[in-house]
This record gives structure tokens, C-alpha cells and sequence, in this order.
């Protein structure tokens, strides 16, 4: 467990958030299917998901901004689904921040403090200041702040009540592309020192990726997989999360043997191996498959040079249909009787000119990177780039 180390530390302890079979219908309509779900004391988690997945909502019941259909919300070892948000141990910071535009920046986070009629609130503040770096900004008022500090000056003003779990819903969203980026490393700093957990919703894979140590990725109001960003990225279970965690290559294939460790593929002539550990569901001879590749683990290399290429990869033949170069990369497509739209990243560092629109080339790439999809699940929309059906 990690330890605070402001001296204004909000309390430790208190344990996990659990959820047990929460659900929450509007009418007819079912926004949260019963889900159980546990947040360990002191992590960094994010709820992410597409517009309409059910992560606000799923958010707003921990608060207590929604009474569940269905189902529990423990704290430690406290029940408190019954409870009205303000006899929760949690704070919420929402996108709109919410700051009092008539208070300076200190009594903005000296509010939670005064209202619950403690006097001497200087040092808390200050520490509270120091621990967002606004220290010098004290006697601002909100619209004489950046959009970053005015977010700064939110969670300080959450974090003075000390609560047992901070709830940030779509924070960063109000933030251009640099801000956001600087706020996630911010927000990442900030929960490491103070050590409380953090419940963080958003849409941006690359946000929770970039400040959580796990992450539920939402779908249609239920959670589709949940796991570090390495595991989701690398071990994807559903096109789904393929597709929303980055771009993946998903070839339709059928299953001709299994040899030791590994499944024999077809793939429109050509033949795949995916290791028999990285495959999500059962792959008897003859069962469909997708076999899915992430962009940058590809190699392409031109035709005349195939001899070259090592044995023991898989390889797709084909033709590039485009090439976009963006500085530190270039990305292909390239179009195969195998998969059509395949895409490959490749980093700019010897590149071979020859690699143009219309050249024939072999994309080819250690099948240990291979992870196999359930065909019928996921088959159906049958993308080559499964973030088109995540979008
Ligand atoms: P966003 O990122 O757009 O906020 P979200 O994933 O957070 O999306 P929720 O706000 O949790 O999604 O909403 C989930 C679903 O529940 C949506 O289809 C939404 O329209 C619906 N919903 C939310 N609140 C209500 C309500 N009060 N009455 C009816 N339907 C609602």
C-alpha cells in the first residue's frame, strides 16, 4: 500500500470499493448490467468506454448521484448504498470543475474545510496549494487561471475533505491535446503522493493507459475486460478492446491442426500460427478464428527481397494501397486477398524507398505476437481494423 506524504494526508485505509451486482435500468432501458467489480484500496483505476457505455453512470452510483436498480457498494467494510453522497467517504471532480467564480483560488479550496466549520484551515490550504503547484496563485479567481489550473484547484478542493476515494469524471476533457497530457502526468503525480484511490472515467484509451494501473474497458453497459493497459493492449479478448485499445489487424481464418504449443491457420491461402495460449477460445480443426496482429509488429519487406525474410513468420502477400508518412512512422495499407485494409506501422529509420503505393510486398511478423478472437463473437462486423467498430 502506498503511503501519503503530505501531512494534510487525507485518511488511509478504509479499504477496497466493491461492487456487487449493481445495475441500473432508466425505464426499459438497462445502462448498467449487473456487474461485480472490485477496486483495490489505493489504485489508480479508470472506467473507459465509448460515449453511452455506462461509465458515468457506473460512476455516479459509487458517488451516490444514483441509487442502483440493483445490487451493493461497499466501502471497506462499510455498506454504503443507502447513504446520500455528502455521507460518503468520496469526492467527485467533474469536467466543468465547478469552482465558486466569486472565490479566489484559496478559498475555493479552503470551502469543503470552512463548511464544516473548522477554523484554522491555513496550513491544510497551503499544503493543498503546494501538493497542485499553485502555491503562487492563491489570490486568483478562477477566470484568471488556465484551464489545467482550474482543474488543479478542483482537486485540491476534493482532495481537502479527505476522502477515501476520489472520483474523476472526464476531467481532462475540457483540455486541449498539451494540457491533457501535462494534467495526466499531474493527476498521476498526485495520486501517487497523496495514495488514495482514484476512480478516473473517460473515453480516451490513451489517457487511461497512460495514468492507470488497471483498466475496465465498457461496452454497451458491461464491462468487456479488465486489466493493465499492457495486458488489455497486448492480450485483447474481444475485438472490442482490440479495436479501443489502439489498432489491431483482425484476420479471418480457420483452424487446419494444432502443433505442440502452437494452431495451424489458414487465411485465404496463406498459413498463420498462433500460440494455443494466446487464442481466447477453444480452436478445434476447422473452427473460424480471427487472428489478430497489432500494426507495429509487422514487417514489410518488398517482394524482391522475400527471400530474405527468416523462416518460421507468418506472412501475408499483397499489394500497398497507401502510405502515409507521420514523421516518426509511416503506416501502410496494404491490400491482400488474406485481409484487405492490413495495416502495418513502420518506424522511420532506414526506409526503403520502394515501399510505395502499388508495390508488391510480404508483411511478415513473429507469430508469437498473434492472438487468436472468437470468430462467431466478434465476426460479424468482420473489420480488418476493429476500431471501426469500436468508434
Ligand atoms: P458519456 O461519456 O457520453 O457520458 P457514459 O459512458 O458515461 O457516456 P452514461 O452517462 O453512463 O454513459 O449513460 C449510459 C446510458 O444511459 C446512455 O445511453 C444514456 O443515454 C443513458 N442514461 C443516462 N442517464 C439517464 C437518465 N437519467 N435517463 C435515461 N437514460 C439515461
Amino acid at each position: 500500500m502506498t503511503t501519503m506524504k503530505t501531512t494534510t494526508t487525507p485518511a488511509v485505509g478504509g479499504g477496497d470499493v466493491r461492487l456487487t451486482g449493481i445495475s441500473k435500468r432508466y425505464g426499459t432501458f438497462t445502462a448498467v448490467h449487473p456487474l461485480d467489480l472490485t477496486v483495490p484500496q489505493g489504485s489508480f483505476f479508470a472506467l473507459l468506454g465509448a460515449s453511452g457505455c455506462g461509465k458515468t453512470t457506473t460512476l455516479r452510483m459509487i458517488a451516490g448521484l444514483e441509487e442502483p436498480t440493483r445490487g451493493t457498494v461497499h466501502l471497506g467494510d462499510q455498506d454504503v448504498t443507502r447513504l446520500p453522497p455528502y455521507r460518503r467517504p468520496v469526492n467527485t471532480v467533474f469536467q466543468s470543475y465547478a469552482l465558486f467564480p466569486h472565490l479566489d483560488v484559496y478559498e475555493n479550496v479552503a470551502f469543503g474545510l470552512r463548511r464544516r466549520g473548522i477554523k484554522n484551515v491555513r496550513r491544510q490550504v497551503e499544503e493543498m496549494l503546494e501538493l497542485v503547484q499553485l502555491g503562487g496563485q492563491a489570490r486568483r479567481k478562477p477566470h484568471q487561471l488556465s484551464g489545467g489550473q482550474q482543474q488543479r484547484v478542483a482537486v485540491a478542493r476534493a482532495l481537502i475533505n479527505h476522502p477515501r476515494v476520489l472520483l474523476l469524471d472526464e476531467p481532462l476533457g475540457a483540455l486541449d491535446l498539451k494540457l491533457r497530457r501535462q494534467m495526466q502526468l499531474e493527476l498521476k503525480r498526485i495520486q501517487t503522493e497523496v495514495g488514495i484511490t482514484f476512480i478516473h472515467v473517460t473515453h480516451d484509451q490513451e489517457e487511461a493507459m497512460t495514468m492507470a494501473d488497471t483498466v475496465a474497458v465498457m461496452n454497451a453497459g458491461r464491462i468487456e475486460q479488465l486489466g493493465t493497459p499492457t495486458d488489455l493492449y497486448d492480450n485483447p479478448r474481444t475485438a472490442f478492446v482490440a479495436g479501443f485499445l489502439g489498432t489491431s489487424n483482425l484476420v479471418p481464418a480457420r483452424v487446419t491442426a494444432r502443433s505442440g504449443e502452437d494452431i495451424v491457420l489458414t487465411a485465404g491461402g496463406a498459413t498463420l500460427v498462433l500460440p494455443a495460449a494466446r487464442c481466447t477460445v477453444p480452436a478445434p480443426a476447422g473452427a473460424a478464428v480471427l487472428a489478430g496482429i497489432r500494426p507495429e509488429k509487422i514487417t514489410l519487406t518488398h517482394v524482391d527481397d522475400a527471400a530474405g525474410i527468416p523462416e518460421g513468420r507468418n506472412r501475408i502477400t499483397g499489394r500497398i494501397a497507401d502510405a502515409g508518412f507521420i514523421g516518426v512512422s509511416t503506416q501502410y495499407v496494404v491490400d491482400s486477398p488474406v485481409c484487405p485494409g492490413f495495416e502495418v506501422y513502420a518506424q522511420n529509420i532506414d526506409r526503403d524507398r520502394r515501399l510505395v503505393p502499388g508495390a508488391e510486398v510480404v508483411a511478415h511478423w513473429n507469430p508469437a505476437h498473434t492472438f487468436g478472437l472468437d470468430a462467431d463473437r466478434d465476426g460479424d462486423a468482420g473489420p480488418a481494423h476493429a476500431e471501426e467498430e469500436a468508434a
